[in-house]
């Protein structure tokens, strides 16, 4: 039988029919996977519960010709109730498992799904703020798909830094020069922070002014949107019928 076995983060799942559920997963080796687990919504289901959202499970899986069929399935990591039962960190994961599922439509490495792993654990733990949990996954995720901030040197004309404006289409922090009209003003201390959450250098970041953590989370957003959105588009253009 054409079987393979994974480890997967579930990032989302559609019911199917009476009982079963359509689970998406980002897999280790095999990038993004979608596949049918069966009677999962019953309640005498043995791994329905390891396969909801922001769960990290090894699973066996049957090579479907349409959709794969979960087989089996091991929790390798519990990090759902710890995470649905707080607002601010389900709200992250949320935003974490649906930049991985749109980033992944096109291409995928084991780095990302390590990524992911990483911050749903640091975001079940409590580590650290969700919020920067968040945009540390976002910046990260960003660089890892070939789309890396310029966060010190202008995105455009490459002048040394630090300079004080962010433009997210123009590729992150730019020059005087290079900064069109009306282009947000990065602080010297925002600059430092969204430096610090792309290392992850968690002694900067978790002692941040509010301020700077607001300020840097709405860039990070702005950047993580406009290049999460090109990919889309130019995905669906690709995919266009001819
Ligand atoms: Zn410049």
């Amino acid at each position: 039988m054409p079987t393979y076995r994974d480890e997967v983060v579930v990032l989302r799942t559609h019911k199917l029919g009476e009982a079963d559920r359509i689970v998406t997963m980002l897999s280790r080796r095999h990038g993004k996977v979608r596949a049918v687990a069966k009677g999962v919504r019953r309640t005498s289901s043995k791994f329905g519960a390891r396969l909801e959202p922001f769960m990290v499970a090894d699973v066996q899986m049957y090579k479907g010709r349409s959709l794969d069929i979960v087989q089996q399935a091991e929790s390798l990591g519990a990090y759902g109730a710890d995470i649905a039962t707080d607002y601010d960190r389900y709200t992250a994961a949320s935003a974490m498992s649906e930049t991985a599922d749109r980033l992944n439509e096109a291409e995928t490495t084991p780095q990302q799904y390590l990524l992911l792993v990483g911050g749903l654990r640091a975001l079940a733990r409590g580590d650290h703020a969700p919020r920067s949990v968040l945009d540390s996954y976002l910046l990260r995720v960003m660089s890892l798909s070939g789309w890396a901030p310029s966060l010190r040197e202008c995105a455009r004309c490459g002048a040394p830094g630090p300079h004080e404006w962010f433009v997210a289409q123009l590729g992150g922090i730019v020059c005087s020069a290079c900064a069109p009209t009306g282009a947000p003003r990065v602080s010297v201390e925002t600059g430092d922070l969204l430096r610090a959450l792309l290392a992850g250098e968690w002694d900067v970041v978790d002692a941040a002014s509010s301020g700077a953590t607001a300020a840097s989370s709405g860039l990070i957003a702005a950047y993580a949107q406009w290049h999460t959105e090109r990919g889309i588009r130019s995905l669906s253009h690709l995919e266009a019928p001819r």
